[in-house]
Order: C-alpha cells, then structure tokens, then sequence
C-alpha cells in the first residue's frame, strides 16, 4: 500500500497556486476560441434539422405522387369504358338499351373529369412541397458556407493552440494529482462560482486579488505565514502571498 504523503499547508498553496495557473492559461486558450465550438455545433444541428425537414417533404412528395398515379389509372380505366360504350351507342336495339348505355357514358365521364380535378389539385400540392424543398436546399446551402468558414476558423485556432492545450492539460493532471481530494473538490467549487474562474489568488495592495476588498492586516500577516488556509472572508477565494504566488513555475 502506498503511503499517503502528508503535506504542508505551504506545500497545499503551492499545489493550488500551480493548479490555478495551469486553469487559467486553458480558460486563455478556451476564451480565445470564444463561441466558436458553439456555433459549428448550433449549425450543424439547424443543418440537421433541415436535412429532416427534407426527408419529411420527400415522403409527402411520394404520397402525392402515388395518388396521382392511381387517379391517372382510374381515369385510363373510365377512358377506356367510355370508348366501348360509345361504339355501343351505335348498335342499340331499343331506347332502354340507349338509356342505359347513355347514362354509363355520363357517369364515366364525370369520373374522368373528377379525376382531373383530382390531378390538377395534387399537382398543385406537389409544387408547393417542390418549392418548399427548394427553400430548405437553399437554406441548407447558405448554412453550410458559414459552418465551412467558422470550422475552418476554428479549426486554425485549435491547431494553433492544440499542442498547448494538450501539454497544458497534461500539466493539469499532474498538478491536481499534488492536491487532496478534498480541496480539489473546494477549489473546483470556489472557481465554477466565479466568471474568471479564480480560486486561488494573491494579496496585492493589502487587497484580495479576487474581489479587491482590503483585508485587516491580521490576516494578511497570517497568510504570509503559510501555517494555515485562509479564505477572503468577502468571496470566499483561498488567499495567498503575492510572493508565494510569483514563486510559481509551470
Ligand atoms: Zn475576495
């Protein structure tokens, strides 16, 4: 079993300090990429949603076009009734018989003509849904020239930085590793409170680094006496001396 290491209260402070340092530099790094990531991925999703739009647009787009093609064989069928009961109008027997065959005629060409109707107003919806896809591939295409320049954006300034960042990260494990659990666990609280992300910070001119409120010189003497954690008693960051806080390397 390995022995746990017992640290010193300035050993801590020096762990926290480099710790903070490290964040920093990567909140630099991620600052500089700024709302880029968001924005390639806001983008894609909208390209996304209208790549769905599309697909949906298809389906109706086929439905139409399967109704079209039965009321076009409804229509060829009554054609053809209609061209047979014609040639019969001119061998009837009686006028029954002409009644009959006579009203058949009607109805098929009512049919034929309701089919038209029927054709013309699926044609109409179809060109609404043609234009509508339209629209989308036009929209599609404008995104995607945006998506193309901020990714490429993006992409120069992750390249740029990469290496940095990975070695920097590498550095974070390394450091963290060097801080207990427990205040690992108190500092990552303390920094996700704050918008700079700060922590750990120095006095400076008899102030806290982090809120700038002056601190009673009681305090600042015990910090400078690295004997035990003090927090600003205003926003709660663990103070350090500047000097301890300048002796800091990465
Ligand atoms: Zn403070």
């Amino acid at each position: 079993m390995a022995a746990v290491k017992e640290f010193s209260v300035q050993e801590r402070l020096l762990s926290l300090c480099k710790l903070q340092r490290i964040d920093s530099k990567i909140g630099e790094i991620k600052k500089l990429r700024g709302e880029l990531p968001m924005e390639v991925k806001d983008l894609e999703d909208e390209i996304e949603g209208f790549n769905t739009r599309i697909q949906s647009v298809n389906n109706e787009i086929q439905v139409i076009e399967e109704s079209i093609k039965e009321k076009q064989n409804i229509q060829a069928e009554a054609k053809d009734k209609l061209k047979k009961y014609e040639k019969q109008q001119n061998n009837v027997k009686n006028s029954r018989e002409f009644e009959a065959i006579n009203k058949e005629i009607e109805l098929n060409e009512l049919e034929i003509k309701a089919c038209d109707k029927k054709i013309k107003d699926a044609n109409l919806e179809k060109d609404e849904y043609i234009a509508q896809r339209e629209l989308t591939e036009k929209q599609i295409e404008e995104k995607q020239v945006v998506l193309g320049q901020k990714q490429k954006e993006l992409k120069k300034i992750t390249e740029e930085t990469e290496k940095e960042e990975s070695d920097l990260g590498k550095k974070r494990d390394g450091a963290a590793n060097d801080v207990e659990p427990r205040l690992l666990t108190a500092y990552d609280r303390i920094r996700m409170n704050y918008k700079n992300g700060l922590a750990v910070v120095p006095v400076e001119r008899d102030s806290c680094g982090g809120c700038f409120n002056v601190i009673p010189p009681q305090r600042q003497s015990d910090i400078r006496l690295r004997k035990k954690m003090t927090v600003c008693e205003h926003c709660g960051r663990i103070l350090v001396d500047s000097e301890l806080n300048d002796s800091v390397q990465l």
